[in-house]
């Protein structure tokens, strides 16, 4: 449901509620980040790149649109932001969209509901804009337009390969473990294991072979990653 390898930032204090979205975000794919108080959560918003915020409205220190505020306002980020708050009056859903959340979800939620808001965050987020590029060294996907290039020579790759160099991307140069890349191109029915193997060999001579640099690393007994030679 939410594209594998987006990252979210979490900001809740409230630690029972965080660990249980966590471990359902992070089960879905997704790489959460987490912050139990407005300063640092504000200070995560601002320095490590993400797509998706989840915020809750009343935590301490900095509240959650006081957070929304700083972020657009003095930031300037326009990443988009799903409030959670226990305070379902409608008094505080103006205030949150004044503030800048794009939107707005009451607890007790289904942590589902959580994933799909936030999976349609991720797709409305400015279309065409940057965050459908990833890029890593000379290497750069469009996931939007689907096209690959190295040093601007185009690369022409089949759909799975192309799924699997996604996931990569998002996270390189960190490895991706091979269950999580079965995940994110073929969801929760995989097929055998010598799949991956072969779809990741088709990439290699894709990405890979007409170049000087490899890039693509097969990390044993764990999965993959992209990283440049040292
Ligand atoms: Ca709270």
């Amino acid at each position: 449901m939410i594209a594998a390898g987006i990252r979210i930032l979490l900001i809740e204090d409230h630690q029972d509620i965080a660990e249980l979205l966590t471990d359902y975000l992070e089960a879905q794919g997704a790489v959460v980040d987490y912050a139990g108080d407005g300063v640092t959560g504000l200070h995560l918003a601002v320095t490590k790149p993400c797509d998706v915020i989840v915020l809750d409205l009343g935590l301490p220190g900095m509240d959650g649109l006081e957070l929304c505020r700083q972020m657009r306002q003095l930031a300037r980020s326009d990443v988009p932001i799903l409030m959670l708050t226990a305070r379902d009056t409608l008094t505080d859903k103006l205030k949150g969209f004044e503030q800048g959340a794009d939107d707005y979800l009451v607890k007790p939620f289904e942590l589902e509901e959580v994933a799909a808001r936030v999976a349609a965050l991720h797709r409305r987020a400015r279309p065409g804009g940057p965050q459908d590029e990833h890029r890593y060294a000379d290497l750069s996907l469009n996931s939007r337009t689907r096209e690959v290039s190295r040093n601007g020579t185009p690369i022409e790759l089949k759909p799975i390969p192309f799924a699997i160099l996604d996931a990569l991307l998002r996270a390189a140069p960190n490895v991706v473990p091979r269950a999580e890349l079965e995940r994110a191109v073929w969801g929760d029915e995989p097929p055998d294991s010598d799949a991956l193997r072969t779809h990741v060999a088709a990439l290699r001579r894709a990405v890979d072979k007409p170049f000087d640099q490899p890039l693509l690393q097969t990390v044993h007994g764990v999965g993959y990653r992209l990283r440049e030679p040292e």
